[in-house]
């Protein structure tokens, strides 16, 4: 049996000034520090203007450092773009891509999400590459085919279990307390496994493959206790230490 050691990532989004980034920081380092060895990773992706605060606040306590999103060119005229480069170059061994609010707010299509994965790799850092359906595709009962689609259009060429992380996010699920039933995220992440074994041979069973959307302290333990559920990826409950902290060890 494969075994995957969870990944719980922090999705800060748009939130947060220095302060507020170093101490959220600073506090999950001591929490880690003093809880001796764990059996997870932590992961959090500040807005790039924090980056660099958190990366000194997390020095040497095993967190690791993401950015949200990254352009596909490793340099050139793209006005108020961030490449993986520079983002490597800052202490950051991860960046989220084709999160669905790039995929709606940007217009990101999953060649896109692909060429920007492709830069990641190229750069040295893991690709956390998000998928999710609608509300809409959800009731039309296009889930796997949305998902499975996104999937093998975003999954950079040279994809690996070492390079490449995959976030299920249903996009009606993201913000809004709304969360799948254990049996329909188990559904789609055995899915969703079965489409990286047949792309990566059996190296996609090494594919650790996040749950995101509404995860919470309180419903955190039952969807980390699924088969293909091998971390989170959190959003709103990654802003308090306590929270997150929380859904870490659920794991
Ligand atoms: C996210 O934005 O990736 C996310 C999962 O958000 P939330 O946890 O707030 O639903």
């Amino acid at each position: 049996m494969t075994v995957r050691r969870p990944l719980i990532a922090g999705n800060w989004k748009m939130n947060g000034l220095k302060a507020e980034g170093q101490g959220l920081a600073r506090d999950l380092a001591q929490r880690l520090n003093k809880a001796g060895g764990v059996d997870f990773d932590l992961l959090l992706c500040p807005p790039f203007p924090l980056i660099s605060t958190v990366v000194g606040a997390v020095a040497g306590s095993g967190i690791a450092v993401g950015g949200q999103d990254c352009h596909a060119k490793a340099k050139g005229a793209h006005t108020g773009d961030v490449s993986a480069p520079m983002l490597a170059d800052l202490g950051c061994q991860f960046v989220i891509v084709g999160h669905s609010e790039r995929r709606a707010d940007h217009g990101e299509t999953d060649a896109l999400v692909k060429a920007k994965a492709e830069a990641a790799l190229a750069a040295g850092l893991i690709a956390v590459i998000c998928v999710g359906e609608t509300e809409a595709q959800r009731d039309a009962g296009e889930t796997l085919a949305v998902v499975s689609g996104q999937l093998a259009g975003s999954l950079p060429t040279h994809a690996d279990s070492g390079k490449v992380v995959i976030a299920y996010e249903p996009v009606w699920a993201i913000g809004t307390g709304r969360v799948p039933t254990t049996e329909d995220v188990a559904k789609v992440h055995g899915a969703l496994r079965k489409d990286l074994v047949g792309a990566l041979g059996a190296d996609g069973n090494g594919v650790r493959l996040l749950y995101g959307g509404s995860v919470k302290p309180d419903n955190a333990a039952e969807l980390m206790a699924l088969e293909n559920v091998d971390g989170a990826l959190v959003g709103g409950a990654s802003l308090k230490a306590e929270d997150f902290w929380a859904i870490a060890q659920s794991c």
